[in-house]
């Protein structure tokens, strides 16, 4: 049976994908998100002045984001123009030497024998970007574009198989001679979650476009990706509703009949495409009397990402940092660390300046700082109280100020319990699924109930701005083929 009302769980970029292609083919969508505005984790909010994101803070791979514009019949170049960040990544190690990573020009090393060993990194970056180019382009020109089928992924990459064997550590002592450069190469994947030694060896495509095309930023920050993606769906009378969380998929006799808001309104329609994640929408919006057992077991399996404690620092002083992000590392072969709390107090951290690109992001001369304090996994989110989170931030804050001037005048702080309770995560798991999950563990656009499709950073192609776009065009082809 054709689709002709499909309602849309979540106004993330993906449900707002969703919308769009369903709407452009002449659907009729309702789309509704449980929080006060769109874009969940691709938006921005504005505190005292200072705008903040609330989960991504740049464009990873501009070229595929590019595809999933032109796939909604949208030129992103006009809708959407973007800043370039050229030097996306310091990393300072433990004997004080800095590492910047970034166009060919930018990428220096700060220590003993810093110009021969430039010059050797240079050398070493290009034959890798000419190593893994091909896969780069195989993957965001074609992979990534199509939903997943691993006869085609076989056949497109059989001439690289031997490549793709391994762990990014793997691949990092084989190009690079320098341990301190591995350490900084290792340190831009991070944000994974995971170390070198655990990254499938195929996340270098995302350093290998770092070094290549830079990070992008959108002018006016990541909220404009969602700003654009409304504005569209809107124009092609889409219906859009927040502050209208979804208790329900109501499902009879095995098919979906429509959606209970937690407000008791029922919605009808006759496709549902969830984006809250194969996980919530199988242990919490579904009766679980109905939920087929191949679903239920893919959710108990399902490897999730890590949490974090973000936080938010707007300053009244401007921070010149070496580059976009900057990284205190420890040493190769010891990443983990970097990852795990510190309770002796914080020496590996992170910290990104959104303002350094974009300064009108602050009130005048001031700046956005972002950071992400790693947590213990094994805390129950109740744990996350005011004074824990305040306790755990106060840490990495005092990190910062031994190396920044910080003269903070608003601080906002996102725990694992505010990314489950307020951002709607999956136990406030930031990606839904670890970056490590295999294809198989994700789930499948079309589910086995008639009615149900899936999309979302927890489906292929997984999470990412782009990626999370994609995944919900497969899941609006999957309605329209049906
Ligand atoms: C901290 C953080 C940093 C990140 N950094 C980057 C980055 O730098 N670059 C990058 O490309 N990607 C990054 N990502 C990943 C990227 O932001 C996500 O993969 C992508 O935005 C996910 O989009 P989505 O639509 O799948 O999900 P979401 O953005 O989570 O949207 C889902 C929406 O569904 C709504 N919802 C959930 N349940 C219900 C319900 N029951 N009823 C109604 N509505 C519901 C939620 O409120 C939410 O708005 C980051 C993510 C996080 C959290």
């Amino acid at each position: 049976m054709k689709a002709k009302h499909v309602a849309i769980i979540g106004g993330g970029v993906a449900g707002l994908a969703a919308g769009i292609r369903l709407a452009s083919q002449g659907v009729r969508i309702r789309l509704f998100d449980a929080r006060d505005a769109l874009g969940g984790c691709c938006s921005t909010t504005l505190l005292n002045g200072y705008r903040f994101n609330n989960g991504a803070l740049f464009v990873a791979v501009p070229r595929l984001l590019d595809h999933a514009f032109a796939r909604l019949g949208i030129d992103r170049a006009s809708a959407l123009p973007m800043h370039r960040i050229s030097t996306p990544q310091a990393s300072v190690l433990p004997d004080g030497t800095l590492i910047i990573l970034g166009d060919r020009d930018r990428v220096r090393i700060e220590g003993a024998q810093g110009d021969a060993r430039t010059a050797t990194l240079l050398g070493e970056i290009e034959r890798s970007i000419e190593k893994w180019n091909p896969v780069l382009q195989i993957f965001t020109d074609d992979l990534l574009t199509r939903p997943l089928s691993l006869p085609h992924v076989l056949a497109r990459t059989w001439r690289h198989l031997a490549k793709l064997r391994g762990t990014l550590a793997d691949e990092l002592l084989r190009s690079f001679s320098d341990p301190q450069a591995r350490a900084a190469l290792a340190a831009v994947t991070l944000y994974t979650g995971l170390p070198a030694e655990r990254t499938p060896v195929f996340q270098i495509v995302g350093l290998i476009s770092m070094l290549q095309d830079g990070l992008h930023l959108p002018i006016h920050g990541m909220g404009a990706i969602t700003d654009v993606l409304e504005a569209t769906l809107r124009r092609l009378g889409g219906e859009i509703r927040t502050d209208a969380p979804v208790a329900r998929i109501r499902v009879d006799g095995g098919r979906v009949s429509g959606l209970a808001l937690a407000s008791g309104e029922i919605v009808v329609a006759d496709a549902v495409v969830s984006t809250a994640t194969g996980m919530a929408t199988f242990t919490q919006l579904i009766d679980p009397a109905v939920v087929p057992s191949v679903m239920r077991r893919k959710t108990q399996r399902a490897p999730l990402s890590q949490r974090t404690l973000g936080i938010q620092l707007g300053l009244r002083n401007r921070l010149q940092p070496p580059a976009h992000s900057v990284n205190h590392i420890p040493p190769w072969g010891e990443q983990k660390k970097f990852l795990s709390p510190q309770p002796g107090g914080v020496r590996w951290f992170n910290y990104t300046v959104p303002t350094q690109s974009l300064p009108e992001l602050a009130p005048q001369g001031g700046s956005v700082v972002e950071m992400f304090a790693a947590v213990d996994e094994s805390l129950p989110l109740d744990a996350w109280t005011d004074a824990f989170k305040a306790d755990v931030a106060d840490a990495s804050i005092a990190a910062l100020g031994r190396h920044e001037p910080l003269d903070i005048a608003t601080t906002r702080l996102i725990s694992p319990r505010d990314y489950a309770e307020r951002w709607h995560l999956y136990q406030g798991a930031i990606y839904g699924l670890s970056p490590a999950a295999r294809p198989d563990q994700q789930f499948p656009h079309k589910t086995p109930i008639d009615g149900l499709y899936l999309a979302g950073q927890a489906t292929y192609p997984g999470f990412g701005v782009a990626t999370s776009m994609f995944s919900g065009i497969f899941a609006a082809d999957a309605v329209l083929a049906r």
